[in-house]
């Protein structure tokens, strides 16, 4: 028997009509550098994304499933086309600005982009590109920023106000099926090539709804959010989007993610929330440290992306801001975990549930698989790789215009699950706690290694600015941990003490033997931690390493 209730699709010009009108008052402010931000209503912002699709149908002759490009900051423009693109019917495909250039080529050309809008300071990055790029027809430059970098080139340019201005304040959406695709995101690629997930209006909807829960990031129209994690990562962890049901208002820093406008931004802003992958929390830290500014305002802090170190936390309770720790992937829109602990304990009792990397909520089922593909108890010691499965998660790649839909066998099961390629254990009650990326855990003498706990354990230590472990080739044991470590200004190395350090809390056969000093830990195109660079610079001999007896 069916039910008789009504079947109104999820889609995203539902949550647009909603917040432009129901919270037309709420703000999305962008960061200028000059004097005052840029403030601009949601209500304009309904106005201001129908006339993007009646430009971008009526003048760029953009049709139903079409892909359009952003290559932008985090600003209200970027969340005009984060609207207009998917509720006129086409997808939006945000670019990940800091990929290198023949990533961007392969995903712009593998996606068979046909527009680009593209901020005017990003464009000595795109016009190089532009030749290698024959499926872009039109680019549409938005705001500040020479545009000379385009001359000569074989596309038609457009200025983003000129081709809005005089169009009409309201656009018909059309009723989409909720299944169509909305917006597609390429992962990182950190192994093979770039591989896009292509999010529909459903899971969208659904994974928006999520965000807003009180047991996820549970924002009203009373709090401001400072949007740090970039719209091109994983939508924003699904903010923009959230934001417009609940009419939570934005902070969008643009292209000032310096430690220093960003503390400038939330003193003189006072957001009460913030988004962002642990590297920008470390370098907010030094920041402060040395130039104090008030942060309280921040109630709370969705920190994630990559393992948020405990002594991070810890500096951060310290100046009155909590972090919650998130994770979650590409392929999960990206909410998948969130570390609130339960009710009714002390901080004392609440500390080892922050530092997990949290709850599955309703609507994500997991599952922790052994090494021998059997399904491991929920018992916060059998360790196995995380899979996952739900209405906002990933069931295959994009197999490009004429390609069937990929379903690689090391990331999708036979059953249908998402394999997520994290090892970890879950506790009873559900607490995932993550020990490390299947291909960073360091295998020695048939025991497993965690590089992340080790980190963590390194990090702590008072001259410790940031650490990274990875497993290294080891003619006895087949693979030992090696520590490069980034120490405070001012610090010296001693590897003796900091493994003496380390040994207060690792068990003693777990130990780096070997070390390394480096200025900076490589980081991915989002902030984290590039684990395969440093071992390349290991095997190339690049790293000036001490052995310890
Ligand atoms: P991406 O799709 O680029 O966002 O990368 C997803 C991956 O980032 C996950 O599979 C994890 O390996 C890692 N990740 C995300 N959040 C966390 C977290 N809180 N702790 C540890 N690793 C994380």
């Amino acid at each position: 028997m069916l039910s008789t209730m009504q079947d109104v699709p999820l889609l995203i010009s539902r949550i647009l009509a909603h917040g432009s009108t129901i919270h037309g008052d709420s703000q999305v402010t962008t960061w200028t550098g000059e004097a005052e931000p840029h403030r601009r209503s949601f209500a304009e912002i309904g106005v201001r994304a129908a006339r993007l699709a009646h430009a971008l149908r009526d003048a760029l002759g953009v049709q139903q499933d079409e892909r359009v490009a952003t290559l932008m900051w985090n600003n209200s423009e970027h969340v005009e086309a984060y609207f207009a693109i998917p509720s006129m019917g086409a997808v939006l495909h945000t670019l990940n600005l800091r990929l290198p250039a023949e990533q961007l080529v392969f995903i712009v050309n593998h996606a068979a982009d046909r527009v680009v809008l593209v901020n005017g300071t990003l464009l000595p990055l795109l016009a190089p590109l532009l030749p290698h790029l024959p499926t872009v027809e039109h680019v549409v430059v938005v705001g500040v920023g020479d545009r000379s970098a385009l001359e000569g080139l074989d596309v038609r340019v457009h200025e983003y106000e000129e081709l809005l201005e005089g169009r009409p304040g309201h656009y018909d959406w059309p009723e989409l099926d909720e299944r169509q695709a909305a917006a597609m995101c390429y992962t990182s690629g950190t192994t093979g090539e770039p591989k896009g997930v292509v999010y529909s209006h459903r899971s969208v909807y659904l994974h928006s709804m999520q965000v807003n829960m009180t047991e996820s990031m549970g924002l009203t129209d009373h709090d401001t959010s400072l949007i740090v994690v970039p719209q091109f990562h994983v939508n924003a962890w699904g903010l923009p989007h959230a934001t417009f049901m609940t009419g939570i208002n934005m902070l969008m820093p643009d292209r000032f993610l310096q430690p220093a406008p960003l503390a400038e931004m939330i003193e003189r802003e006072k957001p009460t929330h913030a988004a962002a992958v642990p590297t920008i929390w470390q370098g907010l830290l030094a920041e402060v440290t040395a130039n104090p500014r008030d942060l309280t305002s921040m109630k709370h802090v969705t920190i994630g992306g990559a393992a948020c170190p405990p002594s991070l936390m810890e500096a951060y309770d310290k100046l009155g801001v909590r972090l919650c720790h998130a994770w979650g992937m590409t392929e999960t829109s990206p909410l998948g975990t969130m570390a609130h602990p339960p009710a009714g304990l002390t901080a004392e009792e609440e500390w080892p549930y922050r530092i997990t990397q949290g709850r599955f909520p309703a609507g994500v089922e997991a599952r922790l698989i052994g090494p021998a593909g059997d399904v491991l108890p929920w018992d916060g010691e059998s360790a196995g790789e995380l899979e996952v499965r739900g209405n906002w998660i990933a069931a295959a790649y994009y197999g490009g215009a004429s390609g069937e839909p990929l379903r690689p066998e090391d990331k999708f099961s036979a059953d249908g699950w998402l394999k997520t390629g994290d090892v970890g254990v879950i506790s009873a009650d559900g607490f995932l706690t993550l020990t490390d990326r299947a291909k960073d855990v360091i295998k020695s003498g048939g025991e497993w290694i965690s590089s992340v706990e080790l980190e963590n354990a390194l990090m702590a230590h008072p001259e410790v600015a940031e650490a990274a472990v990875v497993a290294v080739p080891d003619e006895k044991w087949g693979e030992r941990p090696l520590a490069t470590v980034v120490l405070k200004e001012g610090a010296t190395a001693d590897f003796a003490g900091l493994r003496a350090f380390l040994a207060q809390s690792i068990a003693k056969w777990q130990l780096p033997e070997r070390w390394t000093i480096v200025e900076t830990v490589p980081k991915t195109s989002v902030g984290k931690f590039d684990k395969k660079v440093i071992r390349k610079q290991y095997a190339d001999g690049d790293l000036d390493v001490t052995t310890l007896a």
